[in-house]
This record gives structure tokens, C-alpha cells and sequence, in this order.
């Protein structure tokens, strides 16, 4: 079944690319599985054999994409810097690649046991290095993780208690980094609990004044356990206080930061923060179309219900599902099922506003979280988003065009008061969706008539 690029609709299906130098035979009988697994992770692979082509397309790129290097290829590329035939060495390969950009060089596990080698590599504007042989699998899952820690990633709050003096609050914001202050210890587990911050950072003399405050935010059922609580030692000449240290140990902080130098705590902070937000990806989003999963999406909708109690808002919560899928899949396959439901993202992504969730809660079920908005504006959205989709054009053989539908339901916040309850009202309303015919969104059990359109 051919099933790539057969969509009539622009935009690009997967958001970021791989450039891949290779040797044809090397990787050849490869590309197509590399390629299917690329596109569960929302990437695709661009092949190129020849040094000059692979360069000139480095040049071109964006700079979002990954730049990958079989270091086996070289064995049999020709240098054409002089009118000479003869095998391209490694260092004029390395000379030819645009320095602006870092590469991930694969290499042979012979070549890997050189530390000669080795280290010329990782100086030359190395990204990462594999070694090979690697499963096609684990190759994708790897450059996966380095997409993910190229990107400019979700801001990380860090909460802090005590006087921290000089933290540059604006150099950390450019670093996604935001720092909120706290000052009274009795009310911190409070604030935590709006706030949700990923870091809470205590000072040594707080926590000296009431050692109290770091299990009372731990044992807080609701509390997140990922959270990071850092002791900042402040003390400039004494240096670590062991008594003092095993007790916060013991009380439940997880790491110990020196904080006498703004700047390196600073350094510290945003590597932390890199870790945290890695993580956080990698739980709570779904690879093959970056958005919210299903844990990520309960966990953001929570906040966002609490926040609608607070400022004494609206939300609606839609759930989605494409009408039939099963057909789709059993007719033209899975893989093109997967291309359809990857649309779907785009689709409903378009529609999408500041403030507002969007998640792939499971395989062809989505769930989407309208900020400040009543069930009727919901409705009207939802039903926007439903047409966009019902555009798209698909074409699952040369010439022939179909369209495909989801239905959806509908319910909204404050007459459902928790993201659970949301959730199984609006499921509730997507089965009478999908009584009522498909290709429809309902909000209350009589369903509107006339709404497939
Ligand atoms: P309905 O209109 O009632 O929703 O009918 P349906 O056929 O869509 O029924 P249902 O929603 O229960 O079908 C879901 C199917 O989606 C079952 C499963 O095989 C398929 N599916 C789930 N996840 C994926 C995925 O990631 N890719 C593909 N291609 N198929 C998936
Ligand atoms: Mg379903
Ligand atoms: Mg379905």
C-alpha cells in the first residue's frame, strides 16, 4: 500500500527531519523500516550518499533538523576535492561539514575502541556518536531523545523560600526557566499547590528556622512526586554543615545546591532544569505527534481546573474519536491508518489557542481542553475543528479521494467540577455522538439535530 505522501493537504506530516549521510548498501535494505520508525517519533529521514549533496542540504536546513554521519560510508566515497580518485579520509570529511552545526557520527565498534578516533570525533562538532551495529529501533529511539533535548522545551518553574541575592531572573527566563518567590514558610505548601512548580528551592536559614517545611510539602498526598526539593547552603566560609545536611537528608530533600556564587547556582539550575524538562517530555507526551499523552493531559487539565476555580473561569473539555477507524485500518492498512491519525493532530492543532490543551489521550482518541470558554462557545470549536478534518483529502489509491469524520462530546467546567468528572461527561456525550450517526459533537443526550455538515 502506498501510503506516503499521498495526502492532498500541505502541510508537513512530521515535524522534524534527519539528514542521514550513508552509504547506499550500508543502509539501502534499511530505509524503509528506518523510515517507519522514524515516523512513530514524528521525524523522517532524508538520505543522501554523496558528501556534496549531504552538505549542501546541512546548509539549507533550518537548523532544527539532525545531521547523521555513517563514519563506514567513507570507505567507499571518493574525494572529489581534487580531480584525483581516491578514498575520502576522515579528516576531510570533518573539514567539509559546515561548522555551524553539530552531527552525530556513527561508527563502527572498531572504530569506537580508537580513542584517538574517538576523541577527534567528539571534538569535531559532534552532537552524539553511536556505535554500530544498532537495531534500526533503538537508532530512532536515540535521535529521538536528541530532537528532544534540541528543542526550546516548556518552561520550568522553580519556586524558591529565602533570600537568594543576585539569581539574574531574566537570564534564566531566556533559558525557560521561571523563578517565583516565596516568602512565608507557613503558607509554601499552598503556593506549591497552585503553582506547581517542577523545583522547590529552600535556604539553608529557612530551613534552619522550621525543619518542618520540607515534609510537610512530601507527605502531601496531592504533591507531585517528581518534584525536586533542592537545601541552597549559603555559607560562605564554614562550608557543609554535616549535622545539618543529614537531617535535611533524612527530612526528604533530594539534592543539596551551593548557592554562595549567583552564577553557578545559575549554571546549576538550568542543567536541572534541561533534566526536568526531558523527563517531563518523555512521560507526559505522545512521540508520534508531540502532543500531550494521556498522563501529561490529566495532569495539565488538573492544573488548568484549578485555575478556572481561582479566577472564576470557564472551560470546556472535548473528547474525540475518528468515526469507523477500524475500517480504515483494515482496509488500507495500519500504517496508513497511522498517517491518518497523525492528520487528525494537524488538523485539530490548528485550531488550538494560548492557554488551551491538546492531547492524543490514546490511539485514535483525542481529548482537547478550551480555556475560558463555555460549553456552547465549546460546541461551536469543536464542531470547527470537526469540518477541518472532514477537509482533509486523503488519497488511499492514485485518484481516488476520500474523506474520513470523527465525532466528538462535550462538557464543561464549573457544571462538572473535576477534570475526571469532565472527562466521563464528555466521553458520555461522544457515545451519543456516535449513536446519533457520527461525524457530529454533542453536548447534552438529545442530541441537536441536523449537526453532520
Ligand atoms: P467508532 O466509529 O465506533 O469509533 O468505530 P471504530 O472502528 O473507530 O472503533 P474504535 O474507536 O473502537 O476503534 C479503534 C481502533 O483503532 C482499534 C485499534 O485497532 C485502532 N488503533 C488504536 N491505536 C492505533 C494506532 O496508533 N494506529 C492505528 N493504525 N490504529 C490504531
Ligand atoms: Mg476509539
Ligand atoms: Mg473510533
Amino acid at each position: 500500500m502506498k501510503a506516503d505522501g499521498n495526502m492532498t493537504s500541505e502541510a508537513p506530516l512530521y515535524r522534524n527531519h534527519v539528514l542521514l549521510l550513508s552509504q547506499n548498501f550500508t543502509i539501502k535494505d534499511n530505509q524503509h523500516e528506518l523510515q517507519l520508525h522514524a515516523h512513530k517519533y514524528d521525524f523522517d529521514f532524508r538520505f543522501f550518499c554523496e558528501v556534496r549533496d549531504f552538505v549542501a542540504a546541512v546548509e539549507a536546513d533550518t537548523g532544527n533538523g539532525l545531521y547523521v554521519i555513517d563514519l563506514d560510508a567513507l570507505h567507499n566515497m571518493q574525494s572529489d576535492m581534487e580531480d584525483r580518485r581516491k578514498t575520502l579520509m576522515l579528516g576531510e570529511l570533518l573539514q567539509r561539514l559546515p561548522a555551524s552545526h553539530s552531527y552525530v557520527y556513527l561508527q563502527s565498534a572498531r572504530q569506537g575502541s580508537r580513542f584517538l578516533l574517538q576523541q577527534r570525533l567528539v571534538d569535531s562538532n559532534c552532537l552524539a556518536y553511536a556505535e554500530k551495529p544498532i537495531p534500526n529501533d533503538v537508532l530512532v529511539d536515540k535521535l529521538f531523545n536528541l530532537f528532544i533535548q534540541k528543542k526550546r522545551g516548556d518552561l520550568v518553574r522553580l519556586m524558591v523560600l529565602g533570600e537568594v541575592a543576585g539569581l539574574d531572573e531574566n537570564a534564566l527566563l531566556r533559558r525557560r526557566l521561571e523563578l517565583v518567590r516565596h516568602l512565608d514558610p507557613q503558607t509554601l505548601h499552598l503556593r506549591v499547590k497552585d503553582v506547581q512548580p517542577e523545583m522547590v528551592l529552600i535556604t539553608e536559614a529557612e530551613f534552619e528556622r522550621n525543619e518542618a517545611i520540607v515534609r510537610i510539602l512530601k507527605k502531601n498526598i496531592e504533591a507531585d512526586p517528581v518534584r525536586e526539593i533542592v537545601l541552597l547552603q549559603q555559607r560562605l566560609d564554614a562550608g557543609p554543615h554535616p549535622d545539618l545536611v543529614r537531617r535535611a537528608l533524612a527530612g526528604g530533600f533530594d539534592a543539596i545546591m551551593q548557592a554562595t556564587e549567583p552564577a553557578l547556582l545559575a549554571g546549576q539550575l538550568i542543567n536541572r532544569a534541561d533534566k526536568i524538562r526531558v523527563n517531563k517530555d518523555l512521560i507526559g507526551k505522545d512521540r508520534a505527534t508531540g502532543l500531550l499523552n494521556k498522563v501529561g493531559l490529566q495532569k495539565k487539565a488538573q492544573e488548568l481546573v484549578r485555575q478556572a476555580a481561582r479566577e472564576d473561569r470557564s472551560l470546556t473539555l472535548g473528547v474525540v474519536d475518528i468515526d469507523k477507524f477500524k475500517t480504515i485500518n483494515d482496509t488500507w492498512g495500519h500504517h496508513f491508518g497511522d498517517i491518518v491519525i497523525k492528520r487528525l493532530s494537524l488538523a485539530l492543532a490548528q485550531h488550538v489557542e494560548e492557554g488551551d490543551l491538546l492531547s492524543r489521550f490514546g490511539g485514535e482518541e483525542f481529548v482537547v481542553v478550551f480555556w475560558d470558554t463555555t460549553l456552547e462557545e465549546g460546541r461551536r470549536r469543536l464542531d470547527a475543528m470537526r469540518r477541518s478534518f472532514c477537509d482533509v483529502a486523503f488519497e488511499v489509491a492514485p485518484g481516488e479521494v476520500r474523506h474520513f469524520s470523527f465525532s466528538g462530546g462535550l462538557a464543561a467546567y464549573p457544571e462538572y467540577k473535576s477534570e475526571n468528572e469532565l472527562f466521563l461527561r464528555a466521553d458520555a456525550m461522544l457515545y451519543v455522538a456516535k449513536q446519533n450517526g457520527r461525524n457530529q459533537v454533542c453536548t447534552h443526550p438529545v442530541a441537536e439535530a441536523g449537526a453532520p455538515g
